[in-house]
């Protein structure tokens, strides 16, 4: 445990700024070497940083770490991990004591376009706030969309937002109600437009995005399936298919799904699921994963079933990666927030660690990010988040109305990125 105890001289030296959430974020003014400072300052002969988070409990999966850890962050990048980092050294300080230190939290499947459409909602509030310092649009934008989406949300927003590109070049433009399913016209789905889009977007678009539920596609899933899978091939991205009560069995959209393609909504109660009715894992579900497709949790308001989840944790399976399809109609419940839907599998028995491997190094394997996202390593990108796991009697709810109760849930306290900090909403206490 580092035990460095600010001595009262050291205190004096240090102002209280933006303490929130119980959290305090001293600003620690460099030592000069006059009145009372001590005449040790940053840089002279000795390693300086910009921000330590200090003397919380890190768990990081990429390193197999979870262990009292300081983390110091300098340019934007993690500078070292240590114990024992002192406070002098680091021109601001986060006090991480009995609290969780993770790599920024991913979450594979957001929607964060908001004002188009029904889904997207504003991405630092309800992403960097809470923890999540990159999130994956899934879908929200198609080709004739994107323009707006990158230069009026991605480019202005503090959170790292990648796009997948909606197939269907009119994105989800449309909810369910009144059902106007956007793939249930397929001249919107025209995967060179779609290609050709990601490939003038390369650095924001990491892959593709398509929906197989009846109301969103009519007859058309399979045909919208190779439509992606072209898209996919002509512009060398991997797929990410939303699955829930699609037309089509399954096993038959499987089947065109490669290596490095991702099914989301993967633990959903709706037909066609992963599960026969027996309730044993489809062999195609498990060809699948063997040939390096993964699957994903996607929880949103109707696609994340305790139950399903629970089979299939029983029959091995675990998620690769969770996230929580987190937009307009699920943000006030059963979803919530990424914290919280990370908070569902320690109830379901997954321990932390294997959690936060799931929003941490698996997600940053799924997708091309153009940087070193999901570990606290040396070099990665400064993206950290403190959380504090609080255990009590909490109460949980699936996309099924049904809830089960849990005596630990992690709330996010205060999120860096590229060494700058953000706070969470005031919560109940
Ligand atoms: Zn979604």
């Amino acid at each position: 445990m580092a035990s460095e105890k600010l001595t009262p001289k050291g205190m004096a030296r240090r102002r209280l700024i933006g303490a929130a959430a119980g959290s305090a974020i001293l600003a620690v003014t460099p030592a000069t070497g006059g009145a009372g400072g001590v005449a040790r300052a940053p840089g002279q002969g000795e390693e300086s940083f910009d921000l330590l988070i200090r003397g919380g409990k890190v768990v990081d999966p990429s390193q197999n770490l979870e262990a009292v850890r300081d983390v110091a962050i300098r340019d934007g990048k993690i500078a070292r991990l240590g114990t024992d980092i002192p406070v002098a050294r680091a021109r601001q300080v986060i006090d991480a004591d009995a609290k969780m230190v993770t790599p920024g939290l991913i979450d594979l499947h957001a929607h964060v376009f908001p004002y188009v459409g029904p889904y997207g909602i504003e991405p630092d509030p309800y992403f960097l706030a809470r923890g999540v310092t990159t999130a994956v649009d899934a879908g929200t934008s198609g080709a004739f969309t994107f323009p707006a989406f990158r230069r009026f949300v991605i480019e202005r927003a503090a959170t790292r937002i990648r796009a997948l590109l909606h197939v269907v070049s009119i994105g989800m433009v449309a909810g369910s109600t009144p059902n106007m399913g956007e793939l249930e016209d397929l001249r919107y789905c025209d995967p060179k437009l779609a290609a050709r889009v990601a490939g003038e977007n390369r650095d924001l678009i990491v892959g593709f995005k398509i929906r197989f539920s009846k109301q969103y596609t009519g007859a058309n899933d399979l045909e919208g399936m190779r439509r992606a899978r072209a898209a996919g091939d002509e512009a060398g991205l991997p797929i990410m298919i939303h699955i829930g009560g699609s037309y089509t069995p399954l096993p038959e959209l499987l089947a065109l799904m490669k290596k490095g393609d991702v099914v989301t909504h993967s633990f959903n109660s709706h037909p066609h699921g992963l599960l026969d009715e027996s309730g044993a894992l489809l062999p195609e579900v498990l060809a699948a994963r063997d040939r390096g497709v993964w699957f994903d949790v996607g929880h949103g308001a109707g696609s994340f079933s305790f139950a399903v989840m629970e089979r299939c944790l029983k029959q091995g399976f675990p998620p690769d990666t969770i996230s929580s399809d987190l937009y307009s109609a699920n943000l006030n419940g059963p979803v919530y927030d990424f914290p919280t839907t990370l908070s569902k599998f320690l109830l379901l028995g997954m321990d932390l660690s294997e959690v936060v491997r799931r929003a941490t190094v698996n997600s940053a394997r799924v997708f091309n990010f153009g940087a070193q996202l999901g570990t606290l390593q040396p070099g990665a990108e400064a993206d950290v988040s403190v959380l504090e796991l609080r255990e009590g009697e909490f109460t949980f709810t699936d996309s099924d109305g049904k809830t089960r109760s849990g005596r630990q849930k992690l709330f996010p306290v205060v999120t860096v990125r590229g060494g700058k900090t953000f706070y969470p909403p005031a919560q109940p206490a």
